[in-house]
């Protein structure tokens, strides 16, 4: 038998390393599978101690100690999917398998607990009695509420069909996935070096490698990957080589046979649409709206709907000028789906004639995090001190003391900025730790994780626009982690709703691109020159060029989300309730969805952003008018303005509804002006 770990004592349980983060000199691999058990235990008691406690249920003694508990497994999962992330291996990857499911089990056993939940029913229902501050109100009717949408209030047979649902959404969602999967993998075009003249290099390559990967070594193959459909329907010379590769990839996941995915879709739609009327909600879309920002789909459609109808004219006088292109070029067929991105490549080049390569050089990874640390002292009054020689995951990541203005510690921020075989691909923030007042209160221990190229030795790591964005967005994120000043652990931070979350990130994007921004940082790395006006103009006009495409294809796919989600029923035939709900709206026959229902990933592979595409386009929403307040005050670091954003956006974590929030700094709600402005669609 194993010998017991002790918490109490065990590096990965007690940070007792620098700084008061773990010591990770300590931390072996081979720990972790110990230290969780014992820590899934050890919640498991604490949890079977609330929910069997004599006493009258109290905050104190109910939803405070429910909060505070696990602290254990928190610090032992925050490390692990830091790992697990940021700096894998076999190890841990083996570890993974084994302790997702144990953590769903776990938590689901939680939210199933009967006894639990009478207590905090009990508390529920004296809520106006007990004289709660508007925070603790707020946690107590989201935990009561995650409970009730978790079936707690259904009877016997209600939780058995609940369950039953449930598990079946699950595998038909993975059906789903893996259907897709095998459509994309299933099908490719192969070509040789005649059929491919005129294509970039970039693509050229992909192409050779997944043809040499299919066994066509020598060859050059479409595939239904984005990364290559796209880059070949704007390149390909070849009409009648994009309109197969077109066809191929709109008709994934509906191709007949044991991959299609229409008969999923439907009973997914199906058992979606019972799960809502079993929890008395009017919709499957309203039960998933329930806890968002929009709240209702009737609030999605006054967002989408007047951007739909501006996407729709400028697609409209966009067409125009391909068509023009198209007939110039020769072409004397009729402009269809097949020639959009082909021709808007050709405009492209026409209009905005630049060279990403020429931008790089102005953009030094170590000045753009000047600038990101730069603009958030001129906002927030916070300042960043980096230390050296501390100990984390992997030696690559850097450690930063952050301070307020009156040069107190608010926490730490620690960085990774380069790729490694070791890491996922993408860029994300997270927390080892959040920041939060209750019982003993904790300081936020927030990271962001990046995978830029990293330079040879000596020579500086230069980046992309959309890589100098993205370092920005993600420390938008990280800036939510770091400034927030609730109470209650489960509201800190980024615990917000799926449409209101990325509202801190896509907004601190704006300040890149900020003249006096890009004038102190954005420095040639040879000449130490700021980057010229006129190349700032070009880069800043590309931005909105094909918006109208963009926004239709975009557009649509969240309508038809909506429609399928907002009824209180099930199509029983959901390809043709997509064709009719696409022709009500008047969706061009020139341009796509950008996922059509067989292949909506987003929507059906699981259930992320099912009644949910719309909030992209929501939180764009929110950036814009969010940045407008700044620009409408002719001061882009406006005091007073920044202290309202502050203290309600970036401080203020779920404390409270986001719409309030939102109206707190703006004084309004938003509205979609300033998006479609920035859309360059008025
Ligand atoms: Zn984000």
């Amino acid at each position: 038998m194993p010998s017991a770990v002790d918490l109490a004592a065990h590096p990965l349980t007690t940070w007792q390393g620098p700084l008061g983060l773990p010591d990770f000199t300590r931390i072996g691999d081979g720990d972790f599978s110990g230290v969780f058990d014992a820590a899934l235990t050890a919640h498991e008691a604490e949890i079977e101690a609330i929910s069997g406690n004599a006493e009258t249920p109290t905050i104190e003694n109910t939803l405070a100690a429910l909060e505070l508990g696990g602290e254990a497994l928190d610090h032992v999962s925050s490390i692990f999917w830091c790992r697990a992330g940021a700096h894998t291996n076999e190890a841990i990857q083996a570890l993974e398998r084994d302790i997702s499911p144990k953590m769903s089990r776990h938590f689901s056993a939680i939210s199933m607990n009967e006894r639990l939940f009478a207590r905090i029913d009990e508390l529920y229902q004296r809520r106006d009695a007990l004289k709660l501050d508007a925070e603790t109100l707020r946690v107590l009717e989201k935990t009561w509420k995650n409970f009730v949408r978790s079936g707690a209030r259904l009877d016997a047979a209600g939780k058995k069909r609940l369950a039953a649902i449930n598990e079946e959404l699950s595998s038909l969602g993975t059906n789903f996935g893996q259907n897709l999967l095998a459509d994309e993998r299933d099908w490719a075009l192969f070509l040789d070096e005649a059929d491919i003249a005129g294509l970039p290099e970039f693509l050229k390559s992909a192409m050779a490698e997944a043809a040499e990967m299919r066994g066509q070594k020598g060859r050059y193959a479409v595939t239904l990957s984005r990364s290559i459909y796209e880059p070949f329907s704007t390149f390909s010379e070849r009409r009648d080589l994009r309109e197969i590769a077109f066809r191929a990839f709109t008709m994934r996941g509906q191709n007949g046979g044991a991959t299609d995915n229409t008969a999923v879709v439907r009973d997914m739609l199906r058992l979606r649409a019972e799960k809502a009327k079993l929890l008395a909600y009017a919709s499957y879309a309203a039960l998933k709206l329930d806890d968002t920002m929009a709240k209702t789909p009737e609030a999605v459609h006054k967002l989408l709907d007047p951007v739909w109808e501006k996407a729709l004219e400028k697609a409209a006088s966009d067409q125009i000028e391909l068509h023009r292109l198209a007939a110039e070029a020769g072409s004397n067929e009729e402009f269809a789906a097949w020639d959009w991105r082909f021709y808007q490549e050709k405009l492209r080049a026409e209009k905005f004639a630049f060279d990403e390569s020429e931008l790089k050089p102005y953009l030094q990874l170590d000045r753009i995090i000047d600038a990101c640390f730069d603009v958030a002292t001129k906002l927030f009054g916070i300042s960043f001190e980096e230390k050296q020689g501390i100990a984390t995951w992997h030696p690559d990541a850097r450690v930063f003391i952050v301070r307020n203005a009156d040069g107190s510690e608010r926490g730490l921020f620690l960085a990774d900025y380069f790729a490694r075989p070791s890491k996922r691909s993408g860029a994300w923030m997270s927390a080892l730790k959040s920041g939060y007042k209750l019982g003993d209160g904790s300081r936020p221990v927030i990271y962001n994780i990046m995978n830029f190229a990293k330079p040879p030795e000596g020579e500086a790591a230069l980046l992309s626009v959309d890589e100098a964005k993205t370092l920005f967005h993600e420390f938008g994120h990280a800036l939510h982690g770091m400034l927030t000043e609730v109470t209650w652990p489960s509201v800190a931070g980024t615990s917000v709703s799926r449409d209101f979350v990325e509202l801190p990130s896509q907004l601190y994007e704006h300040w890149l691109t900020v003249p006096a921004v890009l004038e102190k940082h954005a420095l040639h790395v040879k000449t130490g020159k700021p980057m010229p006006k006129a190349l700032v103009d070009k880069m800043l006009a590309a931005r909105t060029f094909g918006a109208g495409f963009a926004t239709v294809e975009f557009t649509a796919s969240a309508l038809v989300d909506m429609a399928y989600h907002a009824r209180p029923d099930a199509p029983d035939e959901p390809l043709r309730f997509e064709a009719e709900t696409l022709e009500r709206l008047n969706m061009p026959d020139t341009i796509a969805m950008r996922h059509r229902t067989p292949h909506f990933g987003h929507i059906f592979a699981g259930d992320g952003y099912s009644a949910g595409y719309y909030s992209y386009m929501w939180s764009e929403v929110l950036d814009a008018d969010a940045f407008a307040a700044f620009e409408e005050t002719g001061d882009l670091f406006n005091p007073a303005l920044a202290e309202r954003l502050r203290k309600n956006i970036y401080a203020a974590g779920g404390s409270k509804d986001p719409e309030e929030l939102y109206i707190a700094f703006r004084g309004k709600m938003p509205s979609p002006e300033a998006m479609m402005a920035k859309r360059g669609l008025v």
